[in-house]
């Protein structure tokens, strides 16, 4: 594709955001759908600065990270319901210099697990962080049941009591012991790289009959997945997340449901 004065303008706005896939797997979209448009990764602390910047040079629309995912929600014209819930906006559309917020992170978590059904299962969800959050949503919206498990009580409560669902403290193994879990999702980076070796959830408490899923996408299969998957629970790695909350982005971007299988050789065919 030819970059001319036409080309339309998108990217990622975070601070670190140089290790970024966005790039790679929008831009192969972007060609393959022949759109006259390009993805880049903009580094930078200052959000309204990014959002004006947004409005000035009419950037079509963006993909917000960390730091910026709730910080956003003060800059911007209208957010759906999903990201007002959440308290978190991964999407920006710039419609004639109103920016719309949006959430693609919740959908995008539970879609592997729909098949499997949700409603009625209960489930834990290790961290309470941002992907903790859209997580929980997801898991609620589905009528699931949850226990939140985290580190640090104050956010695990805190996120426990906002959508329903109660709270054991990570160094609580009496608590771990006890649960009763059908579905258990890390949602913490432990056991992302370098740290691969490390585990969020104590592994003499894994279960065959568990679905386990991990957001991590780095490495694929953690010592968490390979753990419970020698012991034959199913399991579900953080690709599918990472992927389909990407789609829901080009999607509201160009009305495109793009093909998943484009991202996903963009991505193999990288090295
Ligand atoms: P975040 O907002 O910083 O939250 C991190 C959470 O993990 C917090 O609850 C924190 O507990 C907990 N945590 C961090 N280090 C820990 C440790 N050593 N031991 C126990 N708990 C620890 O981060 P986030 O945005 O939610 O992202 C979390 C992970 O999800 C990252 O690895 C990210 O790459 C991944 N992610 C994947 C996708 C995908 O599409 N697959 C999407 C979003 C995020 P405290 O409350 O105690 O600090």
């Amino acid at each position: 594709m030819t970059i001319d004065a036409y080309t339309a303008l998108y990217g990622v706005f975070g601070n670190p955001v140089r290790h970024s896939k966005g790039p790679l797997i929008h831009n192969a979209c972007f060609q393959h759908y022949h759109k006259n448009a390009v993805y880049l990764a903009f580094e930078t602390d200052n959000i309204k600065s990014a959002v004006d910047a947004m409005k000035t040079v009419d950037i079509k629309g963006a993909s917000i990270t960390i730091p910026h995912k709730s910080s956003i929600l003060d800059h911007i014209d209208s957010v759906d319901q999903g990201a007002q819930a959440i308290g978190a906006v991964n999407t920006i559309v710039n419609n004639n210099g109103r920016l719309m917020g949006y959430n693609t992170d919740w959908k995008a978590a539970i879609l592997p697990l729909t098949p499997l059904g949700i409603k009625g299962k209960k489930v834990c969800i290790i961290g309470a962080g941002g992907a903790a959050q859209a997580v929980t949503y997801g898991i609620k919206n589905e009528k699931g049941s949850f226990t939140i498990l985290n580190r640090t009580s104050e956010t695990g409560q805190l996120l426990a009591s906002k959508f329903g669902g109660q709270f054991v403290s990570l160094q609580d193994d009496e608590a771990i012991a006890g649960l009763d879990i059908d579905i258990l999702i890390n949602t913490t980076p432990v056991g992302m790289y370098p740290k691969t070796d490390a585990t969020p959830f104590p592994l003499k408490y894994l279960r065959s009959d568990m679905i386990v899923m991990d957001i991590i996408y780095n490495p694929l299969q953690t010592t968490l997945l390979t753990q419970a998957k020698n012991m034959g629970c199913k399991t579900i790695n953080g690709l599918s997340m990472f992927l389909y909350q990407a789609a829901a982005q080009f999607k509201l971007w160009t009305d495109i449901n793009p093909d998943i299988t484009i991202m996903k050789e963009a991505l193999t065919n990288e090295h």
